[in-house]
């Protein structure tokens, strides 16, 4: 035994993770423009992923009113699913989910997860003890909508640490989604994911799908997100 286990390529996940469509609804956080994807852009990606021989797992983060207006008619028609990340304390605000725009796509089918109430950082509300409250108080505001528990989770800007991830194992979470590069063991309880930005196109969405372990050095250029964690 080498200690290295090879996983077989078909036993791999690939998640993409996307955020806003088309036009903003509400003032963007700071660096968040290149999170966001022309309408356009959007259907020709989603394209190239329905006809990608690879099936890739679909998530959508921060519960923009893009997620009702532009993401669920389009899945629909193409007949695909994805999961859906809501920050609770957003919904029914400008420009995110309404509470009936958000019982819709549960009502199509789709899954829905806590991306938190606030979008703090988990890392930062750990060190502080308010992890616990931020996730029961998403949790609760989305089980009053869906009338199902919360199982999944989505790490706001895909910050973690071992703390983060023992509260979320402890609240008995089945899956948590990071924004790691690459693919994903199936029996992975922590998912990467690569995030669709401003910049992709169907041809880079496509070499992703390709080759999903072997795409991160040229992400990490690109992906100040990852810069960052490197320098802690
Ligand atoms: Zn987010």
């Amino acid at each position: 035994m080498t200690g290295t286990i090879v996983t077989p390529r078909s036993r791999r996940v690939v998640t993409l993770c996307f955020h806003g469509i088309g036009t903003p609804g509400r003032r963007l956080e700071h660096g968040e423009e290149r999170f966001w994807i022309g309408v356009d852009q959007f259907s020709d990606i989603m394209e190239a992923i329905r006809s990608h021989p690879r099936q890739a797992d679909l998530t959508f983060d921060d519960s923009n009113e893009s997620d009702f207006l532009h993401a669920l008619p389009l899945l629909q028609r193409l007949e695909l699913s994805a999961r859906f990340f809501v920050i609770t304390d957003r919904l029914d605000t400008v420009g995110s989910l309404s509470s009936e725009q958000l019982f819709a796509i549960h009502e199509a089918g789709m899954p829905v997860g806590t991306h938190g109430m606030t979008h703090e950082s988990w890392r930062d509300l750990a060190a502080l003890q308010m992890l616990d409250e931020e996730l029961t108080g998403s949790a609760q505001v989305l089980e009053n909508i869906t009338r199902l528990a919360v199982t999944e989770a989505a790490l706001p800007r895909g910050e973690y640490d071992r703390q983060v991830l023992a509260v979320l194992r402890r609240q008995g979470f089945d899956r948590v989604y990071s924004v790691d590069e690459g693919a994903s063991n199936h029996s992975s309880w922590l998912r990467s994911r690569y995030t669709v930005i401003d910049h992709d196109t169907p041809s880079t969405v496509s070499a992703f799908l390709d080759n999903p372990d072997h795409s991160i050095g040229a992400r990490l250029l690109r992906s100040a997100k990852n810069v960052v964690k490197g320098l802690r």
